[in-house]
C-alpha cells in the first residue's frame, strides 16, 4: 500500500514516535511524506521514504495529485487545529481529495493506531480491487 505521513510542526513529535512505534508495519508499505515531515522520520527511524516538497511549498498538493490519480491508500496527517497554516487551502484541499475518493484519512493520533492495526490485519485489501478495477477501465 502507498501511505502518506504529513505532520504540521507542532505535530512533528507525534508522527516520529508513531513512526517508530510502528516501524515493522510501515517498512512493509511504500511510504510518502512531505519534505520536512520525511526528512525528520527517516532520520529519526531509518525508514525509506519518498519525500515531496515542504507542505507549504506544495507538497501536501502533491500528495493530492496522488490521491486523484488514484496512487495513494492511506493517508496519517497530523494536523494542528491551533495553529493558523498559511497553506490552509492546500490543507483543506487534502482533506477534500480524500473524502472525494474515499481514501482513509488519519489526522490524529487515536485515529492513526487504529488504521495501522487495521492495515496489519488487510482491512485494505480492497483498495487493490478498486486499482484494479479503475486500471481496467483506463
Ligand atoms: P512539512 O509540511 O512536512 O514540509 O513540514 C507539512 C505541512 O505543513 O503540510
Amino acid at each position: 500500500m502507498n501511505i502518506a505521513l504529513i505532520a504540521h510542526d507542532e505535530k512533528k513529535p507525534i508522527i516520529i514516535s508513531f513512526a517508530i512505534a510502528y516501524k515493522q508495519v510501515l517498512e512493509k508499505h511504500s511510504l510518502f511524506a512531505t519534505g520536512t515531515t520525511g526528512k525528520k522520520i527517516g532520520e529519526e527511524t531509518g525508514l525509506n521514504i519518498h519525500r515531496f516538497q515542504s507542505g507549504p511549498l506544495g507538497g501536501d498538493q502533491q500528495i493530492g495529485a496522488m490521491i486523484a490519480n488514484n496512487e495513494m491508500d492511506m493517508v496519517i496527517f497530523f494536523r494542528d487545529p491551533l495553529t493558523a497554516q498559511p497553506h490552509e487551502p492546500d490543507v483543506s484541499a487534502l482533506i477534500r481529495l480524500c473524502d472525494v475518493h474515499q481514501i482513509p484519512l488519519a489526522t490524529n493520533l487515536g485515529s492513526a493506531e487504529i488504521f495501522i492495526r487495521g492495515l496489519e490485519r488487510g482491512d485494505l485489501e480492497w483498495r487493490e480491487i478498486v486499482k484494479k478495477k479503475k486500471e481496467s477501465e483506463q
